[in-house]
């Protein structure tokens, strides 16, 4: 049987055990029949008319008769023994017994029911396909035992007997049929078994598949699970990228109304492009014709370039000529004013004769009258006045300022570019103003500044204008000073800072004519405020030496040498020259007429020593003067590191200052004689240091 049956397990056993419960009735058909009846009749005949009776009633009533199981069953009708169906069992038996029924063994609930169990047997059951097919006329036992025989009466023992074996016959054809049912039923039930067993096998399998596909649904579920999880994160992070979205979408809005602005913004800006490229256009146009224009300029500049150059090397040597002309020694006389506290001289003292050319000419002249008293003393009348006059290339009158000074020797500044040596003094007695002159006077106050500052202000400004003409040039600068013919340095810093230790003037090189300060620091200077810083750091040197030596800085000289170097890369030219500035230590010669007490032997000593160098400056220019062949540079420290900017291609200029008052007009006339004798002197043709 291939009959499909519902998967699911339960309903399979319901069905299976709601299957109809078939009973049997094990009738002892081997026995030979007329035994059987022979017991019967035996057992019966006692009481045939009951068993008459019953014998009228149908199958069914022959089952409520017997009904319920507590009565006795007597009569024909066998006791059967009825047990449920059971599948795996064997087949129960039902034992007849003669005469008298067994009492059942079984349960009650299954006690006998005797015909009525073959009875629901015949009625329930369905002609199994292989029980054979009932003959008409012997069907169904119900419908036999139905036919009322004949009543006979109770002597006919013969035809009762005839009766009982009719009915006997029909039981047995009734049992046969029961067998073959019973057979069949068996077959049922055999094939019920292997149903149950395939179905037993089916059902295993289908537990496994199931145990199977409730895994499967548990993955799945699990799966489900993770999947929610993971919808769930999926929503949230759509959530934030809906957020998200909406927060670009406002921000692409701002960009579109930003990117609509700027197009209208760019469409001008194109627009003022074009207007630009139009007018670029054009002035491409007129570049090129400016570069043409350029270019014959640029030819035209180098032209006015040579000019120039050319122009200046005659500005030069004609700037030289003049200076020659002038004289490669001049002399200035500055004549410095009253100072509060002073005696105002008496009129006519000092006169300043206004120059050929009238009184606009500046004064070269100066006039110095002095009351002769020895004469007046002895003659009783008054004093007589003797007039000195002497003549320099210029005389600056006590009223003179700083510049209009400075502009007369700026000329000689610009010679010291041009590379000639040059040496400008201050020469003259204490207090006359020689510091004044060449330092200047209190510090912050420009007007006031003295030749130093005021030469190296012009220097740097020349050298600047003449960058532009292809001229490079360095400066270094020294300063120094010498006391009673020993050099110290003023730029002395740190430890060395007042004390100056030693120095020496020494050749630069072996066979150099170059001479140098050993000790001495040359710092290289390139505008005022570091000329500035140095002069300051002079002056400090100064003062503290002042605390040691009283009055040390009038008795000594001072020097401040500048090295100029130029150069001209583009013509290859090079020039190269000191510009010395010097203060010398006060000209004033002690009275002879005082006595000398222990102190004032050093003093003594000092002014023989300032006297003897200052009146070696004097023999030495008169020496070049007058072509000596042998000038003695060497006779003091001073005209010793002077050497190179005297004589020779030098160009000198000396300023003697003057004091106004009456007082010192013996030591004015000493020095207004110095500088005359120098101003005499004419020094051979200056030379350039030119190579
Ligand atoms: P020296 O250096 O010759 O000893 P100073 O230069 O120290 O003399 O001058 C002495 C004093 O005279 C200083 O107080 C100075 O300021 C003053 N003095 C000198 N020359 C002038 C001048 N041309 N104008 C104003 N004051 C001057
Ligand atoms: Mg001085």
């Amino acid at each position: 049987m291939s009959r499909r049956w519902s998967r699911d397990p339960g309903t399979l056993s319901a069905a299976f055990a709601s299957r109809p419960v078939r009973t049997t009735m094990d009738v002892q058909a081997q026995r030979p029949p007329l035994l059987e009846l022979n017991t019967t009749l035996i057992k019966s005949s006692s009481r045939l008319p009951l068993s008459g009776s019953r014998l009228k009633r149908g199958p069914d009533q022959m089952e409520d008769a017997l009904e319920p199981a507590k009565k006795r069953t007597r009569g024909v009708g066998a006791v059967a023994k009825v047990d449920t169906f059971r599948p795996r069992g064997p087949l129960s038996t039902v034992s007849q017994t003669q005469g008298h029924t067994a009492a059942p063994k079984g349960p009650k609930k299954t006690g006998p029911r005797g015909c009525s169990a073959v009875g629901t047997v015949l009625r329930n059951q369905k002609p199994a396909p292989t029980a054979p097919a009932q003959k008409p006329g012997t069907s169904a036992a119900p419908v036999v035992v139905g036919k009322k025989p004949g009543k006979r009466p109770a002597w006919d023992l013969k035809g009762q007997l005839c009766d009982l074996n009719e009915e006997l016959k029909r039981y047995r054809e009734k049992t046969q049929t029961l067998d073959r049912e019973n057979q069949g039923l068996r077959e049922q039930l055999r094939e019920v078994q292997e149903q149950a067993t395939t179905l037993g096998t089916e059902r295993n399998t289908l537990e496994g598949e199931l145990a199977s596909v409730r895994a499967q649904a548990e993955q799945s579920q699990q799966k489900l699970e993770t999947q929610s999880a993971r919808i769930l994160q999926l929503e949230e992070c759509l959530g934030t990228k809906e957020r998200r979205l909406q927060e670009l979408q406002e921000e692409q809005l701002q960009l579109q109304e930003e990117r609509s602005t700027l197009s209208t913004q760019l469409e001008e800006r194109e627009r003022k492009l074009q207007a630009s490229e139009a007018a670029l256009s054009s002035s491409q146009a007129e570049v090129l014709c400016l570069q043409e224009k350029a270019a014959a300029q640029a030819t035209l500049l180098a032209e006015q370039g040579d000019r120039l150059y050319g122009l200046q090397m005659e500005r030069r040597r004609l700037h030289n000529q003049l200076q020659e002309l002038k004289g490669n020694i001049r002399v200035f006389c500055r004549v410095r004013p009253v100072l509060a506290g002073e005696s105002t001289p008496s009129p006519g003292f000092l006169v300043f004769p206004p120059g050929p050319a009238g009184p606009s000419d500046p004064p070269t002249r100066l006039s110095v009258s002095r009351s002769d008293d020895r004469r007046s003393t002895l003659t009783g009348a008054p004093a007589p006045t003797t007039r000195h006059d002497f003549c320099f290339d210029r005389v600056f009158p006590p009223g003179s300022k700083q510049e209009e000074v400075f502009e007369e020797i700026s000329m000689l500044v610009q010679s010291a570019l041009d590379g000639y040596p040059v040496c400008i003094f201050a020469y003259g007695q204490t207090g006359s103003g020689k510091t004044f002159t060449m330092e200047g006077g209190p510090r912050g106050n420009p007007q006031l500044e003295g030749l130093i500052p005021r030469a190296m202000r012009h220097l740097f400004s020349v050298a600047q204008e003449m960058g532009g003409q292809g001229w490079t040039y360095s400066f270094v600068a020294s300063y120094v000073e010498i006391y009673n013919e020993t050099v110290r340095d003023l730029l002395a810093t740190g430890t060395r800072k007042g004390q100056g230790g030693e120095c020496e003037i020494r050749r630069a090189g072996p066979g150099s004519e170059e001479l140098t300060v050993t000790n001495a620091r040359y710092v290289p200077v390139s505008c005022e405020k570091e000329v500035e810083a140095l002069l300051h750091l002079a002056h400090q040197n100064r003062a503290v030496a002042r605390t040691a030596q009283n009055e040390r800085s009038s008795r000594s000289h001072s020097v401040f040498q500048l090295q100029i170097s130029g150069e001209h890369a583009a013509r290859g030219l090079h020039c190269g020259a000191p510009l010395n500035l010097v203060d010398l230590a006060g000209s004033e010669r002690l009275d002879p007429g005082l006595a000398l007490g222990p102190g004032e032997r050093d003093r003594l000593r000092e002014t023989q020593a300032i006297n003897s160098s200052l009146s070696t400056l004097g023999l030495v220019i008169m020496a070049l003067s007058n072509k000596e062949s042998h000038v003695p540079y060497r006779n003091s420290k001073l005209t010793y590191l002077l050497q190179n900017s005297l004589g020779g291609s030098a160009k000198m200029l000396m300023f003697v200052n003057i004091s106004p008052l009456e007082e010192n007009v013996s030591e004015s006339l000493n020095s207004l004689r110095f500088a005359s004798k120098v101003n005499q002197c004419v020094i051979g043709t200056a030379q350039a240091n030119k190579k």
